[in-house]
């Protein structure tokens, strides 16, 4: 197979980086190793997309998400785009985002190739000329003229030999993974104020108790999936390395096994549960953090709590400094930073303090964002490839702001319209200029 473009990855990056390119006029394929669309969206079932939000008249993250909501709003499976731009998360039906995407990115002339899982790359001095994908085909290759890493993991470039970090520089721990989950067939009605804080209180002493390995008590009301009786909730951690398959195994089983003790608590004691069942387990254990690639610029703490901006500029990001316990910590900790409660040791409290952030020093400022700058797309000594998502060039703390899903999806959108303008001009990604890069986002509905 050939194309002028290569998506591998088709999460939240991966879809906007395939639209914009083939919306760009490219000849674009998306290649993705499950047989749908978004990636953790989907795979995860994390149904809540953050970071768009700027304030109740303007978003910081319009372009594919935009589209996107629009398309799932018409399937029936979102609220309208002038209704979610103006809340904090955008609340969808993941099983509805698989088919809108699809016929969003088709209407737009993206081919697809699912069930393909990159193995590898053949790479001349700096330059991607093909892919090799694993399959039921035994193995295939894919050419291609610019490729687009939207693996999360930057499974293209760490194989193609450009620098990847991973996790924090003292120990290389990255954020703890964790899981979604939905429970369904809740009788909102019992769920009474009184029975919320009751349940609550009991979910905190098992968690203090360690009975439960949950870091919140919350039931899942804010998450919810525009569904009757159905909630999401996000309540376990695991700490492991997501690209090491052993770890991931354990992450799956443990997640699972904590997710039905969870219900199991839920079904047996809180009024409401009596006939709940578990809707939806995740099909992929929710990865936050593996590698990043080393790109021209890299993001880092002080340009989320400044509010940098830059002239090379081709996303903006508002979330915050999120970073889950990369020890998957439950009791006493919630964000890993200085002001960390736990009593057990942790090597980074102990003696590397100064470099974790401050509880209050963790977001941009009020009502403001930060720049992605062009160069956090892009790997060092690359040429043709262009890397989005969640494994951009950006430290550990960084990392924890970048990587919620609209600002995947403004990275993806910015490296589609990227490698479609270094196509038309048969020239490296480096010698794109970034104020080209704008021009076409602007007019793809997009913000710089
Ligand atoms: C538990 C949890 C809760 C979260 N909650 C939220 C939330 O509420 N709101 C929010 O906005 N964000 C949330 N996030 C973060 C967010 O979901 C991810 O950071 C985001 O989805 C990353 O997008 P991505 O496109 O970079 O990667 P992914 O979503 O991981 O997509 C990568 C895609 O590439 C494919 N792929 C990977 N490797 C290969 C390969 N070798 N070959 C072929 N295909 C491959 C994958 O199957 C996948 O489809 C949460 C994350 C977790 C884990």
């Amino acid at each position: 197979m050939k194309a002028d473009i290569v998506v591998i990855g088709a999460g939240p990056a991966g879809m906007a980086g395939a639209w914009a390119a083939a919306k760009n006029g490219a000849d674009t394929l998306l290649i993705e190793r499950y047989g749908f669309c978004g990636g953790m969206a989907t795979t995860g079932i994390v149904d809540s997309i953050l970071g768009h939000y700027l304030n109740e008249k303007q978003p910081a993250v319009a372009g594919f998400l935009k589209a996107l909501v629009e398309k799932m709003a018409e399937c029936g499976g979102c609220e309208k785009w002038e209704t979610t731009f103006k809340k904090y998360g955008i609340s969808f039906d993941p099983e509805i985002m698989k088919y809108a995407a699809e016929q969003l990115l088709l209407d737009a002339g993206v081919k697809f190739l699912y069930h393909s899982y990159f193995v590898s790359s053949h790479v001349d001095s700096g330059r991607i000329t093909g892919i090799e994908l694993a399959n039921k085909n035994s193995k295939m290759t894919v050419e291609g003229k610019y490729f687009i890493d939207a693996t999360g993991d930057a499974d293209i470039a760490y194989f193609s030999n450009f620098q990847c970090t991973k996790g924090r520089p003292q120990d290389g721990k990255t954020e703890s993974m964790g899981c979604v989950f939905k429970i369904a067939g809740i009788d909102e009605e019992k769920l009474t104020e009184e029975v919320v804080k009751k349940a609550r209180e009991k979910l905190a002493e098992l968690r203090n108790s360690g009975e439960l390995k949950i870091f919140n008590e919350g039931l899942g009301g804010k998450r919810n999936t525009n569904r009757k009786g159905e909630r999401s909730f996000n309540m376990t951690r695991f700490a492991g390395d997501g690209t090491n398959p052993i770890e991931l195994t354990e992450a799956e089983i443990y997640l699972r096994k904590e997710t039905f003790k969870i219900f199991q608590f839920l079904k047996k004691n809180v009024e409401g549960f009596e006939n709940s069942y578990i809707s939806a387990f995740h099909i992929n254990a929710g990865i936050r953090e593996t590698r990043q690639i080393k790109g021209l610029y890299t993001l880092a703490e002080q340009n989320v709590i400044e509010g940098k901006k830059t002239d090379d500029s081709i996303a903006r990001c508002t979330y915050w400094i999120d970073i889950h316990c990369p020890l998957g910590r439950t009791v006493k900790v919630h964000l890993c930073c200085k002001e960390c409660e736990t009593t057990e040791y942790c090597v980074m409290l102990n003696q590397y303090k100064n470099y974790l952030p401050s509880r209050n020093k963790l977001y941009p400022p009020e009502n403001d964002w930060f720049s992605i700058p062009m160069g956090c797309l892009i790997p060092e000594k690359s040429k043709n490839l262009v890397v989005a998502g969640r494994c951009i060039s950006a430290d550990h703390k960084a990392m924890g702001a970048i990587r919620v899903m609209a600002t995947c999806m403004a990275t993806g959108h910015a490296a589609g319209v990227l490698a479609s303008i270094a196509c038309d001009k048969i020239c490296d990604v480096t010698d794109v200029d970034a104020k080209d890069v704008q021009k076409i986002i602007a007019m793809q509905e997009g913000f710089y």
